[in-house]
């Protein structure tokens, strides 16, 4: 029996956006609206960051606010409007050695003659064996979606950045008392959300101390923390049902190590407007930005990136 030839063809793209957070999905109503079919490769956490807060309150034309969930679905529903593509998945490799660039999403191979990363930050993890042993069993990343389990209960959040006065003032609504454990004295957060946090009295403090030890991975629960002093040395148990890590966070950019120059972090380093040191690639949010990380400064980024990389592509004929 003879079997026809099946044709095989690597779809082609103009413009691939990896990620579907504010700079991407910016990107994509710019490079839509330029009529460049983009494809939007929506990254593991489809939606990115906002997608774990509650109200943006800065985000400007909301003068009530929105909510997060809302904002980003909105950017990706007015992209659809004008031909984005959206797919699930996550790039797991790239070639970036040549044009076109290669993309796999597991098997499946994809080309584009331009790349936008918008592939946005993760949290940061403490990195303690108890910790990651515990996450999903009280120790989580995301006040937002975890807070609601630890209803009636105590809790800490670490950190000492906005994320944390945030994440803290959310817990308040469910927790008994909400402890914030913060390295030093000083903290990184605005004022405006300090003085909210600090005028919460759910909310008590632990300065100058870090946790050194999760318990109990054998009850497959947490109840309680090791803290040690950043000043003396010592070290104490603190009582608590659960822990919210807002500690920061670190860029999405393994796939592209050794290819694109990133910095020390593994932030891409721009080569001025949206530009990497590859032609043809471009960058947008927080994969770049590690000073503004705001949802505003992640939408300018990728609208920036759709319009180099359609004068890239317009230039080239
Ligand atoms: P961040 O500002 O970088 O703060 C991270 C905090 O975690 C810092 O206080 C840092 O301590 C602490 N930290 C880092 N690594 C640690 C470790 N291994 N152990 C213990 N503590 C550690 O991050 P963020 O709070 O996520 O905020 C990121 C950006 O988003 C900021 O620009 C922020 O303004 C913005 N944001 C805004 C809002 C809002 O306006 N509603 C809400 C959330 C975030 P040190 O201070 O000692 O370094």
């Amino acid at each position: 029996m003879k079997f026809a030839a099946i044709a095989r063809t690597t779809p082609m793209y103009k413009v691939i956006v990896i990620g579907s957070g504010c700079a991407g999905s910016t990107a994509a109503i710019y490079a839509a609206r330029a009529s460049l079919e983009p494809l939007v490769i929506e990254g593991l956490e489809a939606g990115g960051q906002l997608t774990l807060t509650t109200d943006v309150e800065n985000y400007p034309g909301f003068p009530e606010g929105i909510m997060g969930p809302d904002l980003v679905d909105r950017m990706k529903q007015q992209a659809q409007r004008f031909g984005a593509t959206y797919r699930h998945g996550a790039v797991t490799r790239a070639d970036l050695s040549s044009r076109p660039f290669k993309l796999w999403i597991g098997d499946e191979q994809l080309e584009t003659q331009t790349l936008i990363i918008a592939s946005g930050a993760s949290a940061r993890w403490l990195g303690l064996p108890s910790e990651q042993a515990l996450v999903g069993h009280g120790v989580s990343s995301c006040a937002t979606c975890d807070g609601f389990f630890f209803r009636g209960q105590p809790v800490t959040v670490i950190g000492g950045g906005d994320s944390a006065m945030e994440e803290a003032l959310f817990l308040t609504k469910f927790a008994t008392e909400v402890t914030i454990v913060h390295r030093r004295e000083e903290f990184r957060a605005s004022k405006i959300m300090l003085d909210r946090a600090r005028a919460n009295e759910k909310i008590s403090w632990i300065t100058n101390a870090t946790v050194t030890e999760v318990a109990d991975p054998a009850a497959k629960a947490v109840t309680g923390l090791r803290l040690r002093s950043t000043v003396n040395g010592k070290e104490w148990d603190h009582k608590t049902s659960a822990l919210f890590l807002a500690i920061g966070h670190v860029p999405n950019t393994d796939v592209f190590k050794g290819q694109l120059d990133l910095d020390k972090q593994g932030y891409i380093v721009s080569q001025g407007g949206a530009r990497t040191n590859i032609p043809g690639v471009f960058h947008a949010g927080d994969v770049e930005d590690r000073v503004y990380r705001q949802a505003i400064t992640a939408a300018g980024a990728g609208c920036k990136a759709a319009i180099e990389a359609e004068r890239l592509l317009e230039a080239e004929g």
